[in-house]
């Protein structure tokens, strides 16, 4: 397939070709027509395949063609969680590089690092937050995240927030989530500790396995 047939809006198709992209991978081909559609996923990818492109490209392309009613200072449409701040870090590049022709705000939230600059980001209006688990909940705390506005929540390689015991600080992220939203989730492998995870966040999911 190709990327103009995905159903992508011209402003991300500008960016793919400007990445060098030609062709889409297959997580790319299967997932973005899913996302669009506003579908819940469950995508069994380990990294190396395209699975940062593929959602956050048809994430983008949501968020820009709806209205930003729920947007606000500190207040993100999307919420990635990730399991490392390398990898939020990562997938916040993918974000700047993929949306650069859009006019959407993202950052990343992570710990190990200073909080007062993330409090000043956080005083802006934000479209996106890709955050690991902890550092999100410190802020939720200090009232500097709000995430009642969320309409998308992706979480990134779940099987190794398992493995890093981030499991209780996601069920209390969960817990402060809009119940109608859309929820992508992204795993290498599945255990039935994930499969119990997936089961209570997603709504009627597609699955996707490359
Ligand atoms: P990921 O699996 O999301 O970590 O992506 C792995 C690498 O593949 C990243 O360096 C991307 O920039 C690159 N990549 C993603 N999609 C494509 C594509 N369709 N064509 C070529 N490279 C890609």
């Amino acid at each position: 397939s190709r990327f103009a047939d995905l159903g992508l809006a011209d402003p991300l198709l500008r960016a793919i070709s400007e990445a060098g992209y030609e062709t889409p991978t297959p997580i790319q081909s299967q997932a973005i027509p899913l996302v669009l559609e506003g579908r819940d996923l469950l995508a069994a990818a380990q990294t190396g395949t395209g699975k940062t492109a593929g959602f956050t490209l048809p994430i983008l392309h949501l968020l820009s063609s709806r209205s930003a009613q729920r947007s606000g200072a500190g207040r993100p449409r999307c919420l990635v969680l990730t399991p490392t701040r390398e990898l939020a870090a990562q997938v916040h590049d993918s974000v700047l590089t993929y949306g650069r022709h859009l006019k959407l705000r993202s950052t990343a939230i992570f710990g190990g690092v200073n909080i007062n600059p993330q409090f000043r980001t956080l005083r802006g209006q934000i479209d996106i937050v890709v955050a690991t688990p902890g550092r999100l909940l410190d802020h939720v705390g200090q009232k500097t995240v709000d995430l009642s506005g969320v309409e998308i929540l992706v979480l990134d390689e779940a099987d190794r927030m398992l493995d890093m015991g981030f499991i209780p600080d996601i069920r209390r992220i969960l817990g402060l989530l809009p119940a109608t939203r859309q929820s992508l989730l992204f795993s290498a492998t599945f255990s039935d500790e994930i499969r119990a995870l997936a089961g209570g966040m997603l709504n009627d999911p597609a699955r996707v396995e490359v």
